[in-house]
């Protein structure tokens, strides 16, 4: 608006009209000059990732797939628990880090999102929901890395959080990550107080290091050192995710490794068994061999819980997501 020679006070109706009203077009932002209307929709346009395909699992969980102005596909998955409506967004096309469980990995990196994309599927979800059912909280741990799509995602986050944005509040937002330590001490520093979920999945190097190729760079050691010094605001605490794959992280001894590397850390504990997909190299671990390591923590007076397989039979749960449904096309 400076650029523009216009009051500085515009910037703030034209965040209203965008994030607080929700509006799409320049003509109806009838506090602004008629000539200032035409000069935004010279420069500017406003939209979301088209929804290019739903699917609705048994559970009640919904999976967008999105098609991006260059035709890139990404995907988001809306998951209903009671009155909890939770979101889970997208912040590349693809993957670089390349774990091996994971079916996003198998895309590589394609390309980051921008911040509108993070933030777009976010607001084009909500528009598509009636409202009863708007999202509630959300969960960054869709297709991508965040933390490797640093400055899109901390604009993104900004965004969400800042009341003259979408006024969601912090606590109501999880950050995973697979433990970029260098990121995670950057992302300390600009205060955006989210939760921060990371991705241990493994209580060994050797293990770790063959699953989760990050680990090479940032080993256990380090990430957890990183993690005692994270600032927490009072009474939050970080989320450890587990995925427990048959044979390879699932022991008893495991359990007893991971009880003692977290010890002295506010936090909790999610295990997520394994979700399959086509190709995958792996099996989820045994009923028992699953509430034997969720037990044995407890008894350690750890908080754990067992993630539910939201989506499963839609390829929408954790792991599952590679936007690979070819979309039919919708005008919109
Ligand atoms: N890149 C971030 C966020 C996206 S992955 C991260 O790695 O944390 C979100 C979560 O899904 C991570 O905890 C990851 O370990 C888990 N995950 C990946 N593939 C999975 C699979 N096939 N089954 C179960 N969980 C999986
Ligand atoms: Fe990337 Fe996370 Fe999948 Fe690893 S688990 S490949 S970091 S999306």
């Amino acid at each position: 608006m400076a650029e523009w020679n216009e009051k500085p006070y515009r910037a703030d109706q034209i965040f209203t009209w965008v994030y607080h009203q929700k509006t799409v077009d320049f003509d109806a932002m009838t506090n602004l000059s008629k000539s200032l209307r035409q000069h935004l929709k010279d420069y500017f346009h406003m939209g979301f990732p088209r929804i290019a395909q739903k699917t609705v699992s048994a559970d009640g969980t919904i999976k967008y797939l999105f098609q991006l102005e260059d035709g890139e596909n990404i995907e988001a998955v809306w998951i209903p628990d009671n009155r909890r409506k939770t979101l889970c967004i997208s912040t590349q096309v693809g993957c670089r880090l390349g774990c091996s469980f994971c079916l996003t990995a198998t895309l590589g990196l394609k390309r980051n999102l921008t911040p509108s994309e993070i933030l777009g599927q976010y607001m084009a979800v909500n528009r598509d929901l009636p409202e009863t059912e708007q999202v509630t909280n959300v969960v960054v741990m869709g297709m991508g890395e965040p933390l490797d799509n640093y400055d899109s995602l901390v604009a993104a986050l900004r965004l969400m959080v800042s009341p003259e944005g979408l006024r969601i509040s912090n606590r109501r937002i999880t950050l995973s990550t697979s433990g970029l330590v260098d990121k995670i001490k950057k992302f300390q520093a600009e205060n955006i107080m989210v939760n921060l979920a990371v991705s241990l999945n493994a209580t060994e190097d050797a293990t770790r290091s063959k699953i989760m190729p990050i680990d090479k760079k940032y080993p256990i050691a380090v990430l957890l050192d990183c993690l005692r010094d994270y600032p927490l605001k009072r009474k939050r605490r970080l989320t450890f995710e587990y995925v427990l794959l048959r044979g390879t992280n699932d022991s008893h001894e495991d359990a007893v490794r991971l009880a003692r590397l977290l010890k002295g850390i506010p936090c909790k504990v999610n295990l997520i068994p394994f979700n399959r997909f086509e190709g995958a190299d792996y099996e989820a671990p045994s009923e028992e061999a699953l509430l034997d390591f969720q037990n044995y923590l407890i008894s350690k007076n750890y908080t754990v819980f067992i993630r539910k397989p939201r989506g499963a039979d839609i390829l929408g749960a954790c792991g599952q997501l590679a936007a690979q449904s070819l979309p039919q096309a919708i005008p919109q």
